[in-house]
């Protein structure tokens, strides 16, 4: 499933696109026919993310997408040429002269007026991408709660944006039980993990790709921080994940395989339907 960070970066790239213009829209596969009238010849005024949830604002309602396990929202250059014909199941497509935008297979697309916006975002933890983001929120959310951390960090309600990824990596990154129930969790485990996802998930915005090894989250740092990931970002369509950096994790899907750190043997278990991988040494129950 996309984790927050391809939300925030698929809203950057429709902003780049179609902000501040007319669009044309369509539903080819007619599922959002009506709604896509409603929107055609209307004009983007901002593109942007809550957690995983894609908000696109046009000057009478705001289109809702949520892409789920298996949706995708490409944008594309159309570099002088026509958007090629429409195949398959197209739930919406938004065109200008030089970009096309192809959603398919959302679990949620829908046209919402201002009040159901609202009741969405409050509906939803503070998201790490977010600079006005309040820590607090989850916190409060967390320490009075008798489930485990790894279910939390999951939870979109306690937080916006984290998945599997991320949540397993940042446990092991802080050393941290994923059994730990939010009631013993110490404050001062939750705010670095807040801290290290609020630096490392703009990584993965700018990469399109999970970045928490520290050797490439160092090099990733330098990258942003001198503005060479610029042409990374413009040329990323959103089509498939960043290739900048070698796919690597310390414990994501490497059941069997050496904690980078310990040298221990990585293990996995079935948590509320989503696969959790740690390394039951540096992470041990305390
Ligand atoms: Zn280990």
């Amino acid at each position: 499933m996309p984790e927050g960070h391809t939300i925030h970066a698929l809203a950057d790239r429709l902003g780049r696109a179609f902000a501040g213009g007319p669009v044309e829209a369509s539903s080819p596969q007619g599922r959002f026919s009506d709604e896509a009238k409603r929107l055609d010849g209307e004009v983007v005024q901002l593109a942007r993310a809550v957690g995983k949830h894609l908000f696109v604002e046009f000057p009478d309602e705001t289109l809702h997408v949520h892409l789920g396990l298996i949706g995708s929202f490409p944008v594309k250059p159309l570099g002088g040429r026509p958007p090629v014909e429409p195949r398959g199941a197209l739930r919406l497509r938004l065109l200008n002269d030089d970009f096309v935008a192809d959603l398919r297979g959302p679990i949620t697309c829908e046209l919402l007026d201002d009040p159901q916006v609202s009741s969405i975002e409050a509906a939803l933890g503070p998201d790490p991408l977010d600079p006005a983001a309040d820590p607090e929120r989850a916190w409060d959310r967390i320490r009075l709660r008798r489930k485990t951390i790894a279910e939390l960090l999951m939870d979109q309600s306690v937080l916006a944006g984290v998945g599997n990824v991320y949540r397993c990596e940042v446990l092991h990154r802080h050393r941290t039980n994923p059994f730990t129930l939010g009631t013993q969790l110490k404050r001062g485990t939750w705010e670095r993990i807040w801290a290290d996802l609020v630096d490392l998930l703009p990584l993965g915005v700018a990469f399109s790709q999970i970045l928490t090894l520290d050797d490439q989250v160092a090099e990733a740092q330098l990258m942003v921080a001198d503005g060479s990931t610029e042409p990374i970002i413009r040329e990323s369509t959103g089509e498939r994940l960043g290739g900048h950096f070698e796919r690597r994790f310390a414990v994501y899907q490497r059941t069997g395989l050496a904690c980078p750190r310990c040298g221990k043997t990585v293990r996995d278990k079935d948590v509320a339907g989503r696969r959790l991988y740690w390394c039951a040494n540096c992470q041990r129950r305390h």
